[in-house]
């Protein structure tokens, strides 16, 4: 199987494919009694290429981070399909699924939570080697130090040594992050990877996961709820509401042309907060999210929709429509 992931390696297909992929999360009381199913990712396609940059972004609860997380193998699908590299990942096991594990690095929202507070640098940064076979030593050594070059936390003795609570939380992400590169990974996913650092070192984490990107050809998928700053590192954006897929396109394409009255609120809220140069987020667009136990019929969106139309929004669900070139919204307002 390694010859052929070699040669599916070299080839232009998609590094990743979902098929109406489904997560839902079976809710029970009295913890038999099966009282419905949260529908956290319900019916999502995409392809991702390689060497991509896309964000996935929308409010709390839309199934972003859930579906980053199907991706990972932490969930399992309760229906549809992942594919990476060709290779249907729910049929992997075994040395196959390590590999798999291996070739998708994740970078969480939380440094400080997600580095073991009793290991040093070099023991987190060595473990996931370790566990992936690397028995040489000195590979391991050159590997480790590698990854901190690329996150410029090296050269030199004195970081691996650290403890994480003695980095701060900047230095803290960067180890994630080497962390999730020592593997070599072909695919990064990083869930909200600056929410919750200081202002002045987002900047320079985004820049440096966009360098890193870059210069290993990864495909990277950002997790994110701010709309604001996908321009400087996605090439390709995927809005999400309520488990679903509802816009998709290139990155300035869909700034400056979104299509789905979804997108279209998130974005004037955004001009609105700047133009007013205020610190507080109004709630975007008006209304709550859906619950996702209970979804509305028809398209998701329309107790918020402004342009709702009754007798069929609030009826029948939208399929994908193309109303620009490679531009697709999930709205029937696109209806031709
Ligand atoms: Fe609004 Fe209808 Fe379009 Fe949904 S399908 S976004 S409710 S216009």
């Amino acid at each position: 199987m390694s010859t052929e992931r070699a040669a599916s390696a070299e080839s232009t297909s998609p590094l990743v494919s979902v098929r109406d992929l489904r997560t839902w999360f079976e809710l029970r009381q009295w913890g038999f009694l099966r009282v419905g199913s949260v529908r956290a990712v319900d019916g999502v396609s995409f392809d991702l290429g390689r060497g991509e940059s896309v964000a996935f972004v929308g409010e709390s609860g839309c199934g972003k981070s859930s579906l980053a997380r199907t991706l990972l193998g932490l969930h399992r699908p309760t229906g549809g399909e992942v594919s990476f590299d060709g290779y249907r990942v729910q049929d992997l096991a075994g040395r196959d699924l390590q590999w798999y594990r291996a070739s998708v690095g994740y970078v969480q929202q939380d440094p400080y939570g997600a580095l073991p507070p009793f290991m040093d640098v070099r023991r987190i940064l060595a473990e996931p080697l370790v566990v992936h076979g690397v028995t040489d030593r000195a590979e391991r050594e050159r590997r480790i130090r590698r990854a901190l070059e690329e996150v410029r936390l090296g050269p030199g003795d004195a970081i691996l040594d650290q403890f994480p609570h003695m980095l701060s939380g900047g230095q803290q992400q960067r180890v994630v992050i080497a962390r999730a590169l020592v593997l070599e990974p072909a695919m990064i996913i990083a869930d909200e990877p600056v929410s919750m650092l200081d202002a002045s070192v987002r900047v320079e984490i985004l820049n440096l996961l966009r360098r890193i990107q870059s210069e290993r050809s990864l495909t990277l998928a950002f997790i994110t709820h701010d709309l604001s700053t996908v321009r400087h590192y996605a090439d390709r954006i995927f809005v999400m509401y309520a488990g679903r897929i509802v816009e998709q396109a290139q990155v300035d394409e869909l700034l400056e042309h979104p299509q789905h009255p979804y997108t279209q609120a998130l974005l004037a809220a955004i001009a609105d907060v700047d133009a007013a140069n205020a610190r507080r987020v109004r709630d975007v667009p008006a209304g709550e999210p859906p619950s996702l136990l209970h979804p509305p019929p028809g398209c998701r969106f329309h107790p918020r929709c402004p342009h709702a139309m009754a007798g069929t929004c609030d009826v029948r669900d939208p399929g994908m429509f193309e109303p620009r070139r490679d531009h697709l919204s999930a709205c029937w307002l696109h209806e031709r």
